[in-house]
């Protein structure tokens, strides 16, 4: 696919339907992926959006995220961005698990990480708000504070602006969106924790490590290193660790990273060389592995998006599905005129199983990165070994891909 044929594509899908979402107030809390990916489609319906997003600039940051599939495919060519994807993927290689002294055990194929197209989170943000910024208008640094609905639209407050007043309001807002507590009531019950946490953050590449990653587990832990981009002098860690759920302060990095230091203190391989890494850095990214589960996607003139709705955590495909819900949502409302009484209903029914198959893919992701016994990390590995053996490696793509691929999407040009 060419850069041209994307934009024909899009074009062809704005020529067609400009108009039918002028009269369209929508108003976007987040401004990660699922929210500029949903700006970007409502505004080439003519809808008139505003995203808010708390952080005060464009969040960068983030691991590598991946889209493997032919709903995601189309979801990214829908969109118009899938040839700048390409153009920024991270081409990362092979990966190997290894034991404590760094001999690998087992090699993965790229693709079992990595999917189709590998991009990193922060590059994918940018693209979307790159795209989207002339037509769409973003606040950073603001958040919602109070929303009240009645017949024709809906009054929001915020932290720091005026109030205002939009036609719908979609929460895009991640795994512990302000405005599914907001809508929804408390975020405890709809936050499932799966048994694990992840930290990462970025540190001298002193493996030099070149498009690859290494993986060491012990019981109940996991520690790795990769180099995605090719950068000679950096390199990423990722520590995941099995635990109940934990009583921490989201907003308190140096209490989190006592409690990682505390939890991998005794872990061998090049662990000690990470902890130091992890004491030194100011981009720590720590989050439980969780999963979020509502009855329903919307309330009224409010839906929810992206991780905000059906976060699935790692392993999930959050990004993909993300991508491809976006899609769905701002095409519905296009379909129906901008009637959300049709066009949410239409969108629960559209992504409701499909999201939920991505989510249950993810529920093993914390086992399998850190499996609980020495026995489970050697039955691990025995079956890391099948699955990467060249006879097996066509039936590994399919497993991988069914969940992601576990939906047909309409054209709704
Ligand atoms: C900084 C960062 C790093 C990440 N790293 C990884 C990673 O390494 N690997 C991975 O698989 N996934 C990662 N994720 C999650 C990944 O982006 C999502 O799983 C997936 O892309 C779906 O995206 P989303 O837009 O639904 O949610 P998210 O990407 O979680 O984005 C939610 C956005 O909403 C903003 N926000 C939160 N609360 C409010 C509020 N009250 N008001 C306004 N805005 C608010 C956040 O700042 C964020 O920009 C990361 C997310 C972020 C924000």
């Amino acid at each position: 696919m060419t850069k041209q044929s994307d934009t024909t594509h899009s074009d062809t899908t704005q020529s067609d339907t400009t108009q039918r979402l002028a009269h369209l107030s929508v108003l976007i809390s987040g401004a990660s992926v699922a929210g500029p990916a949903l700006a970007l489609q409502l505004s080439k319906y003519g809808a008139n959006v505003t995203v808010v997003e708390k952080a005060p600039a464009l969040r960068k940051g983030g691991f590598a995220v991946d889209f493997r599939g032919r709903a995601h495919r189309t979801a990214l060519q829908r969109l118009g961005i899938r040839d700048e994807v390409h153009a920024r993927q991270t081409h990362m290689g092979r990966q190997s698990v290894v034991d404590a002294d760094g001999s690998a055990r087992v090699d993965l194929p790229a693709a079992f990480m990595s999917g189709d197209v590998e991009i990193f989170r922060g590059d994918l943000s940018e693209i979307l708000y790159e795209r989207t910024k002339d037509r769409v208008e973003y606040v950073f640094g603001d958040s919602i504070a109070t929303l009240t609905e009645d017949a024709d639209g809906v009054d929001v407050t915020f932290g720091r602006g005026a109030p205002r007043r939009f036609d719908l309001v979609v929460g895009a807002d991640g795994l512990h969106s302000h405005t599914r507590r907001l809508t929804f009531g408390d975020k405890g019950h709809h936050l499932r924790h799966l048994g694990y946490y992840v930290a990462g953050f970025d540190l001298p590449n002193h493996l030099g490590l070149d498009r690859t990653a290494r993986l060491y587990s012990e019981p109940g832990r996991m520690a790795a290193l990769s180099n995605y981009d090719g950068d000679p002098e950096r390199a990423g860690a990722m520590l995941v660790f099995a635990s109940e759920r934990l009583d921490y302060d989201r907003h308190d990095i140096a209490a989190q990273k006592k409690l990682l230091a505390e939890r991998f203190a005794d872990m061998g391989w090049e662990t000690p060389t990470i902890l130091a890494a992890l004491e030194a850095t100011d981009g720590l990214y720590f989050d439980a592995i969780a999963q979020v589960h509502v009855e329903r996607l919307s309330k009224g003139r409010v839906v929810l998006l992206g991780d905000a709705g059906y976060g699935a955590t790692m392993g999930g495909m959050g990004t993909g599905s993300a991508i491809v819900c976006a899609y769905v949502l701002a095409g519905e409302l296009a379909l129906v005129g901008g009637d959300h009484r049709v066009a949410f209903a239409a969108y629960e029914a559209e992504v409701g199983d499909f999201a939920k198959g991505c989510q249950k893919t993810a529920e093993n992701a914390g086992p399998f990165l850190a499996p609980p016994t020495e026995k489970h990390v050697r039955r691990r590995d025995r079956a890391y070994r099948m699955l990467s053996s060249r006879l097996l490696a066509g039936v590994f793509k399919r497993l991988t891909e069914k969940a992601a691929s576990a939906i047909t999407l309409k054209d709704y040009s």
